[in-house]
């Protein structure tokens, strides 16, 4: 079996009517390395194949936001699979007291499924509790990366020791998914549970979510959307990106990790169009890939091997050391949760930071570095911040509870990253100052952008 493809049970090969695809995380039809896996098993059976996408309303923080994102794509979705003899249910499951086996009864009636391997959030819980549950063979298929998480055995330390293993093996990986062809196309008529979403911010109103968090101001969800901003990002943004990359109002980054994380597009299809728009143009697009596919690798890696992905243990010792020597120095001043939640604190930028994560469900990269380590610096106690910082991700940021989030947060206690100077509440852990952000960037731009 491939390096991408793990079985999650023991279940022998059986009959069924389909081959079942449960789109947990990876909610696309192109480059979907888990819908090809499952379309040559359909194929191999002389099997239709089924594309199953399910939204519940009781995971932590469902909320307008979320469900707008994901509800938006559906339509293209269901468009594209229909031409490709594909079949599609989707089950918006709206308040607690709705069905909740879904799954369960489209898997007694399936072959196999086959389901993404994501590490965080729900598709981890449920990869490690449904399996046992299902009396057909389980894949959890790896499409999230360009070089497959199962290469990795061990945690790596930080990006410099996973470069060259990246680099080692990424001409072979570097390869576009096979456009997928059924032998057997979908007749049946959709399962009796799928809804078509219609008008979305009816269907969202009809969910029992917390509707105080309302959808995005700048990123509206679907594969579309995900291919016009690539466009974009290729064709005007490439060129100023190492230049750029760290002016958040000069607004030069790709904007795609909402994208990223809901699966809308795939960073391997990121990668071959950047890639080839920059040697027909004669761009280096170093730095960029370096973000897409080592840093982003990178945070898989430690999601997947790490035992704790919101707690300090998970730090490197060095940094567990200096924290705790440091975790009782005194801070001036304090917020609580509530008040960086109304981003009410002294400082205008980092008040821009927070309002930007409130609009648009994302913070521009740069400046997310300098907004996690003054969490670290006003809160009361270091695994208080911690705790703020994965609670204002997992409520408000399109792109969080990925991979992502948890290392990228735990990286400004000092995870993937080196001891630097002792000073208070910090020890060795990387400071940042509001007055670098002042030297090296527009503050004032960002700040009227984000009154
Ligand atoms: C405290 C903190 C929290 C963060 N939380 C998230 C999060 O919830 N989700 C998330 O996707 N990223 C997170 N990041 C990393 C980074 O800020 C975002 O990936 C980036 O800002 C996304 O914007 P973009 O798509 O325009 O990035 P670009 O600069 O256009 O980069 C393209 C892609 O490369 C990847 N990438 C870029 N920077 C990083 C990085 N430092 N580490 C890993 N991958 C990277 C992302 O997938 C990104 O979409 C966080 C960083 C910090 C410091």
């Amino acid at each position: 079996m491939n390096e991408r493809v793990r079985q999650l049970n023991n279940a022998p090969a059986s009959n069924g009517k389909y081959i079942l695809y449960w789109a947990q995380v990876n909610r696309r039809v192109e480059s979907n390395h888990a819908l090809a896996f499952a379309a040559d098993l359909a194929n191999q059976r002389g099997l239709p194949l089924l594309f199953y996408e399910g939204l519940t309303c009781s995971y932590p923080f469902a909320n307008d936001r979320f469900h707008t994102f994901m509800i938006e794509a559906v339509p293209e979705t269901f468009r594209r699979l229909a031409r490709m003899g594909i079949g599609y249910a989707f089950y918006p499951r709206r308040k607690p007291s709705d069905p909740n086996d879904v799954l369960y009864r489209l898997a007694a009636e399936a072959a196999a499924v086959v389901t993404d391997d994501f590490p965080t959030f729900l598709a981890g819980a449920y990869n490690a509790r449904v399996p046992k549950k299902i009396r057909v063979p389980y894949y959890a298929v790896d499409s999230s990366c360009i070089v497959p998480m199962a290469h990795f055995v061990k945690q790596e330390w930080a990006a410099y020791t996973i470069r060259p293993k990246i680099r080692k093996v990424l001409a072979e990986h570097l390869r576009p998914v096979p456009p997928i062809r059924v032998a057997k196309r979908w007749t049946a008529p959709v399962p009796d549970f799928h809804v078509e979403p219609g008008d979305v911010a009816k269907l969202v109103a009809s969910c029992e979510i917390d509707h105080s968090v309302p959808p995005s101001t700048e990123f509206r969800g679907g594969r579309k959307e995900a291919e016009k901003r690539l466009k974009k990002f290729v064709e005007t943004n490439l060129r100023r990106y190492s230049r750029h990359k760290n002016e958040p109002s000069a607004h030069a980054t790709s904007e795609l990790s909402p994208y990223l994380h809901f699966g809308h597009i795939s960073s391997l299809e990121i990668a071959l169009a950047v890639k080839e728009y920059a040697a027909g143009h004669r761009l280096i697009a170093d730095e960029f890939l370096e973000e897409l596919i080592v840093r982003r690798e990178l945070a898989f890696n430690f999601a997947r091997l790490s035992k704790k992905l919101d707690s300090l243990d998970a730090l490197p010792d060095w940094a567990q050391a200096t924290l705790r020597k440091h975790d009782r120095d005194k801070r001036d001043p304090t917020y609580t949760c509530a008040q960086f939640e109304r981003a009410v604190t002294h400082d205008a930028l980092w008040n821009a930071t927070q309002r930007e994560l409130l609009r648009t469900g994302k913070i521009h990269g740069y400046y997310r570095m300098y907004w996690g380590k003054k969490i670290i610096e006003w809160s009361a106690t270091h695994a208080g911040a911690l705790a703020i910082m994965i609670y204002l991700h997992d409520k408000y940021a399109l792109d969080g509870r990925d991979p992502n989030t948890y290392t990228n947060i735990l990286w400004c206690f000092g995870l993937h990253d080196r001891p630097w100077f002792e000073r208070p509440i910090f020890g060795l852990v990387r400071y940042m100052a509001l007055s670098g952000m002042q030297r090296k960037t527009d503050v004032d731009a960002y700040i009227r952008e984000n009154p």
